[in-house]
């Protein structure tokens, strides 16, 4: 199974990093394929453009094994719908099957989502956890009939991924890492340190843009 982890990377930190790798070694997938997105359809414009954004994501991933940069959304125009990019990967390897990974605080707002019901046509559904965000408060992001929808489809052990079927949804502990790029971003304009956040090449490269001292 290979496993599909999209975002918009502005810039790519641990929390990205380390939770996408612990799905891969947990569900053993034979693939991690980051997808760094173009325009992102639930959010402002990205603050690095995308040469900057996937240059750092190059340098972050660099020497794992069996983890791929995907850049078919990048060279789609139009907004970066995730429903079409597990089409396009379908083609691509129509004999293997595919998880998407996403953390829980894009999980409560899957429901606005393009043809988001259709996502569990294509893939099964790898939800990590993140602080600051609780199982118990899903229920209160959506309708009730979009969460019974949800809750139909969430299976408690790995195994129930079955291959060759599609449309389970597994919550999944992950290290616990307190980082957004947001946070990172801010730290950027104020000029300050972000190495404990992300691989040291990625924040040499931001340090040189930014031109942070320390
Ligand atoms: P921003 O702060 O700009 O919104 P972000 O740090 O949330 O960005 P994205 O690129 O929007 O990062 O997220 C891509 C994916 O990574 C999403 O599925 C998100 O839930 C997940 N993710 C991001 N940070 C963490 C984290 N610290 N722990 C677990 N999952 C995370």
């Amino acid at each position: 199974m290979i496993g599909i982890f999209g975002g918009t990377f502005d810039p790519v930190h641990y929390g990205h990093i380390k939770p996408a790798l612990s799905i891969k070694q947990a569900l053993n997938l034979s693939q991690l394929r980051f997808i760094p997105n173009r325009f992102p359809p639930h959010r402002e414009t990205p603050w690095l453009n995308v040469e900057q954004r996937l240059s750092l994501l190059k340098l972050a991933l660099k020497g794992y094994a069996d983890v791929v940069i995907d850049e078919r959304e990048l060279n789609r125009d139009g907004p970066s719908f995730m429903v079409d990019t597990l089409k396009s990967l379908i083609d691509d390897y129509p004999d293997e099957d595919l998880c998407l990974i996403i953390g829980l605080d894009a999980f409560m707002g899957i429901t606005t989502w393009f043809q988001w019901r259709s996502l569990f046509d294509l893939c099964h559904l790898v939800v990590t956890t993140r602080p600051g965000f609780n199982e118990s408060a899903i229920s209160d992001q959506m309708s009730a009939e979009d969460y019974r929808y949800l809750s139909a489809k969430m299976v408690k052990h790995a195994a129930a991924l079955r291959p060759r079927e599609t449309g389970k949804i597994l919550l999944k502990s992950v290290p616990q890492l307190d980082i957004s790029s947001t946070q990172i971003r801010a730290k950027l304009l104020m000029n300050e340190s972000v190495d404990a956040w992300m691989p040291v090449a990625v924040s040499e490269q931001l340090r040189a843009r930014f031109k942070i001292n320390e």
